[in-house]
């Protein structure tokens, strides 16, 4: 079965680590769209190669993999399956595998806990939304999770049609047929408010021809309205994969249009050195304090740097040892360790895409809920 980027427990893989601070978890994504056949064998070689002169860690990657690979074997891929990750540690018994209806870039990463920053921008990517397709008579809910649809209804009622019959005034003729499309209206809104309330649906887009999209917003409580980032005009039968489309256009659109924002008000904070830090120091006190509202990461950026997985100590640079405890310190990516920081911390992290500002600024920062 295919995962929803929603049912993975980022808390729990990114407090995994390994106390000593060996290379002992593999973490692996696949693109399976198209499957570099090479790509493990070569990075596997790499990685004992490295870990050649460290017999236990030899040990514990070869039966990871081992694990992994018979994984591989016992599971080809689904339909609708574009990506896979792989968190596995043999000595640790660790063992999770997601096949994703989206694509990731290929990686196979020896690291002393599950390396979990492409997993965190899909689910920054990919928010589940809610779309209605509606007219008069006709309605259709969808739940799009990880850019797949998840749930489905479908709803439809003989509303009478528009041209009266029978002996009825032309007045009484409309009064009925309003009556009757009201009716249907309200039941489709009380299914949306049933659907979309929950937590996980973020934003929602509704979708039809003409005006009914319009109107049906008065039918919707202020929670509901509150999650709509567009109107699409559309027929109501135009396919279903072509609108799913559309809608995920928007919904992506609306994600960068508030990242932007957010570094908008991030750069302003800064000026007046109010609610924001910027820099790797800054930015990690901030989050092990709890202090941070949101956490902007450059989509692309990485920093050079070490942690010591004794006492979390993590600075920029390169170092054998920490100076301050002098536990081994192990290379790492920063922002993947604030990341992992961030996520233990339950902080809401945004990854924004180009953004000249915040690419100049070291390509991570935070906006504080106190100071
Ligand atoms: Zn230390």
């Amino acid at each position: 079965m295919l995962t929803c980027l929603e049912d993975i427990d980022m808390k729990e893989l990114s407090e995994v680590f390994d106390p000593k601070s060996q290379d002992s978890f593999v973490s692996l994504y696949l693109d399976t769209r198209r499957i570099d056949e090479k790509f493990v064998e070569k990075r596997t070689s790499i990685c004992r190669s490295v870990f050649k002169i460290n017999r236990p860690m030899l040990d514990n990657f070869d039966k990871t993999m081992e694990t992994i690979k018979s994984y591989l074997a016992k599971n080809p891929k689904e339909e609708g399956q574009a990506g896979l990750a792989i968190f596995a540690s043999d000595t640790h018994d660790f063992f999770k595998a997601y096949k994703l209806s989206l694509p990731v870039e290929n990686m196979l990463i020896a690291d002393s806990s599950p390396y979990i920053r492409p997993l965190a921008r899909l689910i920054d990517d990919y928010e589940t939304f809610g779309l209605v397709l509606l007219d008069s008579q006709r309605a259709r809910l969808y739940v799009v999770c990880s850019g797949k649809i998840d749930f489905k209804k479908k709803k439809a009622k003989d509303i009478m049609n528009k041209h009266k019959k029978g002996g009825w005034s032309q007045a009484r003729f409309a009064r009925l047929r309003q009556g009757a499309i009201d009716k249907f209206m309200k039941e489709v809104a009380e299914d949306v408010e049933e659907l979309f309330s929950k937590d996980h649906v973020i934003k929602v887009v509704i979708a039809g021809p003409g005006s009914t999209k319009v109107t049906f917003q008065e039918y919707l409580s202020q929670h509901i309205r509150g999650k709509i980032v567009e109107l699409i005009e559309t027929e109501f039968d135009e396919a279903e994969h072509t609108l799913v489309s559309r809608a995920k256009e928007v919904v992506i659109q609306d994600e960068k249009a508030r990242d932007d924002e957010m570094v908008a008000k991030w750069r302003e904070e800064i000026l007046k050195s109010g609610l924001a830090v910027y820099g790797v120091t800054e930015t990690k006190v901030a989050v092990m304090n709890g202090q941070v509202e949101v956490l902007l990461v450059d989509k692309d950026h990485r920093i050079v740097g070490w942690i010591c997985e004794h006492c979390q100590f993590l600075d920029t640079g390169k170092r054998a040892e920490c100076p301050y405890c002098g536990g081994d310190a192990n290379e790492v990516d920063v922002i993947e360790e604030i990341v992992e920081f961030a996520i233990r911390h339950d902080t809401k992290i945004d990854f924004v895409e180009s953004n000249p500002l915040l690419a100049e600024l070291g390509g991570l920062g935070a906006l504080l809920r106190y100071k």
